[in-house]
């Protein structure tokens, strides 16, 4: 983990620097592409409302150290603004809604607010099946072999694999060559019946279906073997703005 924060810290030191270059290239702040980008991230559990947070956050890195999955990220130049604060790629990897929540505890600034005490706290976002065609349940085609390869090189990019990581990647490999149910089966909160369920889908497979108890962890996202995977989580929605309001950023 050391490791990845040093590398993380290179990266926004490097990125700060060729920032501030373009900027006096640019001519001022105010022509920096590099502060344009306004994309929305999913920020760990407990994170404030987008502006507060980004107001907030010391960019200290103490939130990522303390996660046990190497979840968190730092965000550098090339991701837009909010240079150097944490998130969350869930494709690379989700949050796994530990039970103590160590990244909230660990935050010093009230970035991510201490309200956030349980995985029931957390609302990251919401889970959504945008690519049903990629997803191999619904045309009742198995797990394929080696369909975890790329948590397993995940993992083997961290020095600091813990029993958690291992235990998980282990669970993950078993799906191998059965009918696909890893979203709903590998989904970390302690009442994942409340967040996803498989239901019959019309084409004679199967497919996930979202519920209100989903906490946008991004889990399901990262795990998923489809080709480039089926789901993704919208940060920042409840299930409510998405599947009710029809709220789609
Ligand atoms: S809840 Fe756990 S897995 Fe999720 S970001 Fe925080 S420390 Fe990491
Ligand atoms: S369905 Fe489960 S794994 Fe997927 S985002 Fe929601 S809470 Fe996380
Ligand atoms: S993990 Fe879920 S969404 Fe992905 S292929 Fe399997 S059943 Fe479909």
């Amino acid at each position: 983990m050391a490791k990845t924060v040093k590398t993380q810290r290179r990266d926004f030191i490097k990125y700060s620097t060729l920032g501030a270059f373009g900027l006096a290239l640019a001519g001022g702040v105010g022509l920096s592409p590099y502060l344009l980008g306004d994309e929305t991230r999913l920020r760990p559990p407990g994170a404030v409302e987008e502006d507060d947070f980004l107001a907030l956050c010391v960019k200290c890195g103490q939130c990522l150290q303390v996660c046990p999955y190497h979840s968190i990220k730092l965000a550098d130049f090339g991701k837009g603004h909010g240079v150097g604060t944490p998130y969350i790629d869930a494709r690379e990897r989700g949050c796994y809604a530990c039970s103590a929540v160590p990244c909230v505890l660990a935050c010093p600034s009230g970035a991510l607010d201490h309200s956030c005490e349980k995985p029931e706290d957390i609302k990251m976002g919401i889970a959504v099946l945008e690519f049903p065609q990629r997803c191999i349940a619904i045309t009742n085609t198995p797990v394929p072999k080696g369909h975890s390869q790329r948590i397993h090189d995940f993992l083997k990019d961290q020095r600091n694999v813990t029993e958690l990581e291992l235990e998980n990647v282990k669970k993950l490999d078993a799906f191998e060559g059965k009918q696909c149910t890893i979203c709903a089966d590998m989904c970390p909160i302690p009442n994942p019946l409340s967040a996803i369920a498989m239901v019959p889908d019309s084409k004679g497979g199967k497919r996930p279906e979202f519920y209100d108890g989903c906490i946008g962890c991004g889990a399901c996202e990262e795990l998923c073997p489809a080709n480039e995977g089926a789901i993704v989580i919208k940060p920042r929605l409840s299930y409510e703005d998405y599947y009710v309001k029809g709220k789609k950023s």
